[in-house]
């Protein structure tokens, strides 16, 4: 049964999308209620909200480098930075008046000129099997709601962060999309998903220990992240920096339906994994699924790709490179053939640490899962440094494509692998879940009334098929009496 944490008040639509999914969806009833220890948390986060309505500088959003040019603005000392950092990203804590490492007059100063604030929790689902899910609300409008998903896995938990609300590129099998676009979310709004996830695991994590908090992020939540850049950079700058989150750049992934321009400007300022949405092996089909196809098509999409892979670290990264360097040369054995390992497996928790590209194949059935788009797709990536992740389709209501049977998954991924291609399949734990990435707060808001149009584009064209079934079911039945007639 699922219990959800809701303030109707503030969220009535979403009290109801989740009452409706309850009943349809298989891993809705495997999430349970949150427990009541935690609901403090949600309620801490609103208040501190609340409170600050006021025009001031909200701490939580900014990068260290960022921190240390507003101390030195208010006439303080660089080095406040990295403590403040600490006090936010690693203590969880918002207020000034506990930062007890900073002298009285600057916890007063700060109180007066800036606030610390995670963006409001609307309702949260935690189940017995790890998987957290979070939705905040971003604004007034009914529609301002994004949501966030923790998934556990062997050793890791994986965190899908959204970037924006709702999305413009409007990809043809992906409910965000139909939602429309409302607006970028705000650094404290992206990387507050993060903080918010981490505290609720800070009541029962002793400080320091990190094996039950995040280890992984993706950027596979609500909207395109290259489309909100420096928000989005800023908060994976937070991720990476040792003062806040120290996660490794490989477990840090940002998807996108291919910006080119925008990936080389990411690799220009950060080195985090890269994960590609294609989804079609070929031009015709890539433009009917993810239309930005259009404007950058796949051979501009492939050469920028390779691109990312082959350059080297951002000149700001070259000191965690060096750091890097200086941890290797400390191994007894410095053989490349070492080196190699080193670079592949030197932390069973992470997957792999040699760049490449993650590819993401959305399996729509009898669309893109063909033998000859098997085939097309290892041409397409060619040599280039990959991996292929095949996503079960995850249905919404009104979805124009169905998922492929699970043998043409395993088909597909056989092509792959028979190629030389890594290529797994996503796991799905019910519907609910998979839509953490990629699909998230499906039916919580129209935002341009997109979807409306769009269903009854679809009921429409349903009206016309079954017309032209009817006509045809006529034709041949006249053809039949026809023959019967002549027969007789
Ligand atoms: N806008 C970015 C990131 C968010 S989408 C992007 O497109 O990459 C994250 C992933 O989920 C993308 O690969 C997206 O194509 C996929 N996705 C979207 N809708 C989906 C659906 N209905 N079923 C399965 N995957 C979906
Ligand atoms: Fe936007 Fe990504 Fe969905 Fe396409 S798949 S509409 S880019 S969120």
């Amino acid at each position: 049964m699922t219990v959800s944490v809701i303030d109707a008040a503030l969220a009535p639509e979403l009290a109801t999308t989740v009452q409706a999914s309850t009943g349809t969806s298989e891993a809705s009833s495997s999430l349970t209620q949150a427990d009541a220890s935690s609901s403090s948390l949600s309620d801490a986060v609103s208040e501190t909200t609340r409170e600050t309505a006021v025009e001031k500088p909200n701490l939580l959003g900014m990068t260290r480098k960022q921190l240390e040019v507003y101390f030195e603005s208010i006439g303080e000392k660089k080095f406040r930075a990295a403590q403040v950092t600490k006090w936010i990203h690693q203590l969880g804590v918002t207020e000034f008046d506990q930062m007890t490492n900073l002298a009285g007059s600057l916890r007063e100063k700060l109180k007066r000129l800036a606030y610390i604030a995670a963006p409001e929790v609307v309702h949260r689902e935690y189940s017995n099997d790890g998987t957290r899910k979070w939705v905040f609300r971003v604004g007034e409008g009914a529609g301002s709601l994004v949501e966030t998903v923790l998934i556990p896995a062997e050793g890791r938990k994986t965190l899908c962060i959204s970037s924006q609300v709702g999305c413009a590129l409007d990809c043809s099998f992906c409910s965000t999309g139909k939602q429309g676009f409302e607006r970028d979310l705000l650094p404290a709004e992206i990387i507050g998903q993060l903080w918010v996830a981490n505290q609720s695991y800070m009541e029962d994590v002793p400080v320091g220990d990190r094996t039950r908090t995040v280890t992984n992020v993706v950027m596979m939540g609500m909207g395109e992240p290259l489309l909100n850049f420096g928000p989005v950079v800023a908060s994976m700058q937070l991720m990476l920096d040792d003062h806040a989150y120290g996660m490794s750049k490989r477990r840090v992934t940002l998807s996108t339906s291919g910006i080119v321009p925008m990936i080389d400007k990411l690799g220009d300022e950060i080195d985090v994994a890269l994960a590609i949405s294609l989804h079609a092996p070929n031009d015709e089909l890539r433009n009917e699924l993810v239309p930005i196809n259009k404007k950058y098509p796949l051979v501009e999409l492939m050469a920028a790709a390779r691109r990312y892979v082959e350059r080297g670290a951002p000149v700001s990264d070259k000191t965690a490179q060096s750091k890097a360097a200086q941890k290797n040369a400390n191994k007894a054995v410095q053989s490349k053939a070492l080196q190699d390992d080193i670079l592949l497996d030197d932390d069973p928790l992470e997957p792999s640490r040699k760049k490449h590209v993650t590819i993401e194949y959305v399996m729509l059935d009898g669309v893109n899962d063909q033998p000859k788009h098997a085939k097309q797709l290892i041409q397409l990536l060619g040599d280039l440094p990959s991996k292929i992740n095949l996503i079960p389709f995850n249905p919404f209501p009104h979805a124009p494509y169905e998922r492929s049977a699970r043998t043409r998954i395993e088909g597909f991924q056989k092509a792959l692998a028979d190629a030389g291609f890594v290529c797994t399949v996503r796991q799905t734990r019910g519907d609910d879940i998979d839509a953490a990435c990629g699909q998230l707060v499906g039916q919580v808001a129209d935002r341009t009334r997109r979807a409306e149009k769009w269903k009854q584009k679809v009921v429409a064209q349903k009206a016309v098929d079954a017309e032209t079934n009817q006509n045809t079911a006529h034709s041949v039945r006249g053809q039949r009496s026809e023959i019967l007639r002549t027969r007789g």
